[in-house]
């Protein structure tokens, strides 16, 4: 694994092209005046309405010649950088048996999200939605020796998973095309150089393509494992909200810590005493009531402890158990980043059945003390530490306690990340206040440790015969959603933009005019373009020059020539497709001028 990451420039010039010349004539392809009614955001719209995609079912597309060129150059990028660092491509069924997944515990962790199946026979089979399984198997089937180590191997391939929201076209899509790799090290330092290797040569992939993006740090979601990383395409359409400090921390909502502050002393507070505190059930009533009856000091939101009823279920686990959160009162609840807390088990709000079983559980007026003589498991918030003084419920209607002193009066079974992350929140590392942007995710790097190599007894024998465990990265990049990502950062609302590297043709040549003279002309010069390597799209369509052009606008090719009235005079026009910039171009240098366009990226 020696090879190290590459410049791009010999490797910008070789594109996927299998028709040189595609002639608008006879391509298969219908654009669309009018958006489609189910589309939320720009890429899908214009992917659907410029001919490169089409809707099979919810989450589920085709692609048309079109936008199979430019996924394809996606591939390619993705590969060029994949190979650059000696990882190996390699490729798996996307049908799979159900007992590799048993294995792991995954067939039931990925609950609904998996598409699972049965064969003639009965037998349980899925469709994959990612392959850690099966690579640790084939490794674990090929290699024996610490001799054999490292190495990484990846894929290109169809992934599904039945997503509760498939949306915006192929960003979110049921079926999906993923680039997926994987890293298997003697060692943790190993370990880091694969993950390395690939941090990098996804930032080359997403640099190469153009891409506004960030890297943040990451929950390990379904896996469990230690460092993870996402990197997030910036768009105001993105699902994901990360945060971002002036000082460059960047993470996930789900990845951020609350600084604690110190734990003071309980000496000399208050005594914790019960009030009586009628109507009251919410933050707001009870800070207004606190406040009106004059206890010789003002309370705000930011002073009571809310406590959150929820329930956990762990993988496969018959039974739900109770949860208490208690968190400040100014502040919500935030389910994402509890979930990320408590994966792999589920977590649900209690519901109305659930209260009814549990009396103890005064609605409005839940405190610690009932919780802990009810063996409930306590949570809080990372602010609320040894010595911090709280209004909280007294566990009977209409009653709340004052000065209820965290380490004196009860004891937390330990901390959570439950609350809401807000704009001006202290990034975790000191780097200054957080604000929330918007992304989409589009790579994830993550070391996953020993778990896989647990689950299938993966050693090497090491150079003393004794067992070594591999360690093991998987990282994924979303290729088709790429496609759709790009065209998110890069359109107007007159079509897309395709960056050079990815568009489905060097040159969209016009032919502007239905007299021989210009046909003739326009095909010498296509036929010129192809000799020189060009790519042409070539519109010798019989229609209108301004359906044409509307046409050439909307599928975005980086360089628009029109061949029209001018030939006569020598020149033909060039339109940059980015600045809308128009140019005269004398007819015998427009062929040099295309390749160097081409050459410059
Ligand atoms: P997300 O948070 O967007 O659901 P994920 O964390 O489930 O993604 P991974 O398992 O890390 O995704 O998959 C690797 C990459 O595959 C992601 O970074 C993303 O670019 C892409 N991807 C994941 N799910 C989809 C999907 N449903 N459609 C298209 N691309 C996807
Ligand atoms: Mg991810």
């Amino acid at each position: 694994m020696a090879a190290t990451v590459t410049g791009a420039t010999d490797r910008t010039r070789a594109r996927y092209a299998p028709f040189v010349l595609t002639r608008m004539s006879s391509l298969f392809l219908r654009t669309l005046r009018d958006d489609p009614a189910d589309a939320e955001v720009p890429s899908h719209r214009l992917l659907v309405r410029a001919g490169y995609v089409r809707r099979v079912a919810p989450g589920i597309y085709s692609w048309l010649p079109l936008g199979l060129r430019v996924l394809r150059n996606v591939e390619r990028v993705v590969r060029e950088e994949m190979d650059a660092i000696g990882a190996q491509e390699i490729q798996f069924p996307a049908l799979l048996p159900r007992e590799p997944y048993e294995a792991t515990g995954r067939w039931t962790e990925y609950g609904p999200t998996i598409f699972r199946l049965k064969d003639r026979k009965g037998g349980d089979y899925l469709l994959g939605p990612t392959h850690e399984e099966l690579f640790t198997l084939a490794v674990k089937g090929e290699y024996s020796s610490y001799k054999d180590y490292p190495v990484m191997l990846y894929q290109v391939q169809n992934k599904y998973r039945d997503e509760a929201r498939p949306r915006a076209g192929i960003l979110r899509g049921r079926e999906f095309l993923m680039k997926d790799s994987y890293s298997f090290d003697l060692a943790d330092e190993g370990l880091a150089e694969s993950y390395r290797l690939h941090r990098e040569a996804y930032a080359t992939i997403f640099d190469r393509l153009g891409l506004e993006y960030v890297i943040v740090s990451a929950v390990s979601g379904a896996m469990g494992g230690s460092a993870s990383e996402e990197f997030l395409a910036i768009t105001e359409t993105g699902e994901d909200t990360y945060v971002r400090s002036p000082g460059g921390y960047a993470a996930n909502v789900e990845a951020v810590t609350t600084p604690a502050p110190p734990a003071r002393s309980v000496e000399g507070l208050p005594e914790a005493q019960a009030h009586h505190t009628p109507d009251t059930p919410t933050i707001e009533s009870l800070v207004t009531f606190l406040n009106a009856v004059g206890l010789g000091r003002e309370f705000t939101a930011a002073d009571t402890l809310k406590n959150v009823l929820l329930k956990t279920r762990a993988p496969g686990a018959p039974e739900w158990s109770l949860l208490g959160v208690g968190l400040p009162g100014d502040r919500e609840v935030d389910l994402k980043r509890i979930e990320a807390a408590v994966h792999p088990a589920e977590v649900a709000l209690l519901d109305e059945a659930d209260f009814a079983r549990a009396p103890f559980l005064v609605k409005g007026y839940i405190g610690p003390a009932a919780l802990a003589a009810n063996g409930v498991r306590y949570l809080v918030d990372p602010r609320v530490v040894t010595g911090t003084a709280w209004v909280t419920g007294a566990d009977k209607i209409d009653h709340h306690v004052v000065d209820l002193v965290c380490g004196r009066d009860f004891t937390p079974d330990g901390t959570i990340e439950a609350a809401e992350v807000r704009p001006g929140d202290p990034a975790p590392d000191g780097s200054g206040p957080l604000e929330a942007a918007r992304g989409i995710e589009i790579g994830h790097i993550f070391q996953l440790g020993r778990k896989f190599a647990d689950a299938f007894g993966l050693d090497a024998l090491g150079p003393d015969s004794k067992p070594v465990r591999i360690t093991m990265g998987s990282y994924g990049v979303g290729v088709s959603r790429l496609v759709a990502v790009i065209a998110e950062q890069s359109h107007d609302s007159d079509g897309l933009i395709w960056p050079r590297l990815v568009a489905p043709a060097d040159v969209h040549l016009v032919v502007a005019g239905n007299a021989a003279e210009i046909r003739d002309g326009a095909e010498a010069l296509a036929a010129e373009c192809v000799a020189a390597g060009l790519s042409v799209l070539f519109d010798d369509r019989d229609a209108r020059p301004g359906v044409k052009f509307a046409d050439a606008e909307l599928i975005g090719v980086p360089t628009i020539v029109v061949a029209g009235r001018g030939l006569a005079s020598g020149v033909v026009e060039f339109k940059d497709r980015r600045t809308g910039e128009r140019t005269e171009v004398p007819r015998g240098e427009a062929v040099g001028r295309l390749a160097a366009l081409r050459d410059a990226g």
